[in-house]
């Protein structure tokens, strides 16, 4: 059984600022087969992903679409990105 250090967190570049942070502090989009962009709650969503802080700079819709359209090379769908900051309480 791998010994597990407690310090250790893994962390995500925010697609946005670029700032690294915790993943639990972040949301993964993913980008799935038939190229939509989709909110990738459970972490598991196959397909290439990228990651968007809580900052609410980087929630800003139009900053969120560019940093999707950088990382993943696809255009979001209108409210396919929209994020609740409440959201961030879970
Ligand atoms: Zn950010």
């Amino acid at each position: 059984m791998p010994k597990r250090r407690p310090d250790h967190i893994p962390t995500r570049t925010c697609a946005a600022c670029r700032v690294a942070r915790p993943k639990r502090e972040m949301d993964r989009l993913v980008r799935i087969g038939d190229g939509s962009v989709h909110r990738d709650l459970t972490g598991r969503l196959p397909g290439r992903g990228t990651y968007i802080c809580h900052e609410p700079d980087c929630r800003d819709p139009e900053r969120m679409a560019a940093a999707v359209r950088r990382a993943l090379g696809a255009e979001p769908a209108p409210g396919t990105i929209a994020i609740e900051v409440n959201d961030a309480a879970t």
